[in-house]
C-alpha cells in the first residue's frame, strides 16, 4: 500500500515558534502612530493587547518558546496530518508530486485556533476578562470563541453582516462556545453608526468590523482586542504548521520545490511558508513560496506598497504593507476570508524583496479547483483554501507541459463544511468571474493620504 498520510506523535508538537524577522535581510519598517507619524512604541498598543503579545509583535528573537498550557491545548488536534494527494495527481495526470498539510482537523475547522489559543492564554495571564474581535467568514470568530471558552474569558464578536446572514451556523458555533455575536455594522459603536448613517444597507466589511471591535476594547479597562491575521505575533503562532510539515516531508523522504498557500492577511501562508523560508536563508535552498489571492481583492498582485491603516475607520497604527486602500470594500462575492484590503507587514516586505511570489485566481477557477479536490481527495476545502488549490493545479499542469517532476506542498488550511452556501451558489451558476478594473483600484488608492514609502 502506498503511504498516503504522514503523522507525528503528540510530543513532536513544536516547542518554539519561529520568528522570521531574525533572518530577514531587510527588516520590516516600523508601524507609525496615526497622529504623530512617529514610530510606534510598545506602550501605544497596551490599551489593545496584553504585554506578552506586544513583546512578540516587536521581537527579533529567532525562537520564542510555546507555553506548556498552550502546547497542552494544541494537543487536542495537533500535530495535524500531512497527506500525499494521489487522487488529485492522478486526475491531473501530472508528473508532479502533491502534498498537503491539513489544518481542518482543529475544533473550529481551520488553522485559526493555532493563534487564538495563545492569544486567549496571554490575555488570561494578564488578568483580562473580555476579548473583542471581528470576523469575516466566521473562522476567526469561532476559533477565538473556542479559545476564550477554554480559558474562561468572555468573547464579543463583530461579524461582517453579509457573512452573518450567509453563514448562520458559524454564529451558532460561536454561541455554543459562549460568545456574543453582533452583525457589523452595529448601532453599538461610533464607527458602526457612522457607516449606517451613510449606508443603512451596508453589507459590512472586515475593516468596518475591526473598527467596531477596537473601539469597544479601547473603552474598557478589563477588555482587550484580538486579531486573527495580519499582525506579526499571529504569523509567529502559525509557524507550528510549517515546522511540523518539514518533519513530515522528511518522513515522506521528500522536500517541496514549491510551497503554496491561500492569502487573506497572510497568517496561514506565513505559518506554512516561513519555516521553509528559514531553510532558504540557512541552507541556501531555493524553495519557491507562492501566496494565492482572489482577483476580486488583489492587494499583493495589484496593490501599492505604502503605509496604510489596518481598519476602515483609520484608528489603528499605520502599517507598511501592500494595500488596496483602507476604504476598499470588496464586491459582495464569495472570496470568503480573503476579503481584507491589506497584507501583513512581514509578508509585504518579503514580497517587495522578491523572496516570495504572489498570484491571483478568479472565483470560478477556484471553485472548479475546490470541487475537483473534493472529488479526488474527499475533503471539501474551505473556499479560501481553494485559491491555493488553483495555484497547485496551475503549477502541476506546468510540470506536465515541461515533462518535469516537482514536489508541491500546499496548506489545506480549513474544511468547507460550513460553507456549502458558497458551493451551492457555484453549482447554481451564481459565482461569476470578477476582476477589478484599474480605475477602481486607482480610485481607492488615490483616496489614501497616508505616508508613501520611497522605492
Ligand atoms: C482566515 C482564513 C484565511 C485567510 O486568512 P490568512 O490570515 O491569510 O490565513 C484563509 N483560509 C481559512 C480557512 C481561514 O479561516
Amino acid at each position: 500500500m502506498k503511504q498516503r498520510k504522514f503523522t507525528l506523535e503528540e510530543n513532536e508538537i513544536p516547542e518554539n515558534w519561529y520568528n522570521i524577522v531574525a533572518d530577514m535581510p531587510n527588516k520590516p519598517l516600523p508601524p507609525l502612530h496615526p497622529g504623530t507619524l512617529e514610530p510606534l512604541g510598545p506602550e501605544a498598543l497596551e490599551p489593545l493587547f496584553p504585554k506578552a503579545l506586544i513583546e512578540q509583535e516587536m521581537s527579533a528573537d529567532k525562537w520564542i518558546s510555546i507555553p506548556e498550557e498552550v502546547r497542552d491545548l494544541y494537543s487536542l488536534w495537533r500535530p495535524t496530518p500531512l497527506y500525499r494527494a494521489y487522487g488529485l495527481e492522478k486526475a491531473l495526470d501530472t508528473p508532479a508530486k502533491i502534498y498537503y498539510k491539513y489544518e481542518g482537523v482543529s475544533p473550529s475547522g481551520s488553522h485559526k485556533p493555532n493563534t487564538a489559543v495563545p492569544q486567549a492564554y496571554y490575555n488570561k495571564m494578564e488578568g483580562v476578562k473580555r476579548i473583542t474581535t471581528e470576523t469575516g467568514a466566521g473562522q476567526w470568530g469561532s476559533a477565538l470563541s473556542f479559545a476564550c471558552q477554554h480559558f474562561g474569558l468572555e468573547c464579543d464578536v463583530y461579524m461582517v453582516k453579509l457573512s452573518y446572514h450567509h453563514k448562520p451556523y458559524r454564529k451558532s458555533m460561536m454561541n455554543a462556545w459562549g460568545a456574543n455575536v453582533y452583525a457589523s455594522p452595529t448601532n453599538l459603536t461610533e464607527a458602526g453608526r457612522k457607516i449606517l448613517a451613510q449606508d443603512p444597507d451596508s453589507p459590512g466589511s472586515l475593516g468596518i468590523a475591526i473598527s467596531e471591535a477596537v473601539e469597544m476594547a479601547a473603552q474598557r479597562e478589563d477588555t482587550k482586542y484580538a486579531l486573527g491575521s495580519v499582525l506579526n505575533h499571529v504569523k509567529l503562532h502559525q509557524t507550528i504548521i510549517g515546522q511540523e510539515a518539514i518533519k513530515q516531508m522528511e518522513k515522506a523522504g521528500d522536500m517541496p520545490d514549491i510551497v503554496i498557500a491561500p492569502f487573506g492577511g497572510g497568517s496561514n501562508f506565513a505559518g506554512l511558508a516561513f519555516p521553509f523560508l528559514r531553510l532558504n536563508f540557512e541552507e541556501s535552498r531555493n524553495i519557491r513560496c507562492i501566496a494565492s489571492e482572489p482577483t476580486s481583492c488583489p492587494k499583493l498582485t495589484r496593490g501599492v506598497f505604502r503605509y496604510d491603516f489596518g481598519d476602515t475607520g483609520g484608528m489603528t497604527p499605520l502599517l507598511p504593507m501592500y494595500t488596496l486602500g483602507h476604504d476598499f470594500v470588496p464586491a459582495p462575492i464569495h472570496a470568503g476570508g480573503l476579503r481584507y484590503h491589506g497584507a501583513g507587514v512581514i509578508v509585504s516586505q518579503l514580497l517587495r524583496d522578491n523572496l516570495i511570489e504572489a498570484v491571483a485566481h478568479d472565483n470560478v477557477e477556484v471553485f472548479e479547483a475546490g470541487v475537483l479536490f473534493a472529488k479526488t481527495e474527499g475533503i471539501i476545502p474551505a473556499p479560501e483554501a481553494t485559491h491555493g488549490i488553483a495555484t497547485v493545479i496551475a503549477e502541476a499542469e506546468k510540470c506536465k507541459k515541461e515533462g518535469k517532476s516537482k514536489t508541491i506542498l500546499f496548506n489545506l488550511c480549513g474544511h468547507g463544511n460550513f460553507d456549502m452556501k458558497a458551493y451551492d451558489d457555484y453549482f447554481d451558476g451564481k459565482i461569476v468571474k470578477h476582476e477589478l478594473s484599474q480605475e477602481e483600484i486607482n480610485a481607492s488608492i488615490a483616496k489614501l493620504n497616508t505616508p508613501e514609502i520611497p522605492s
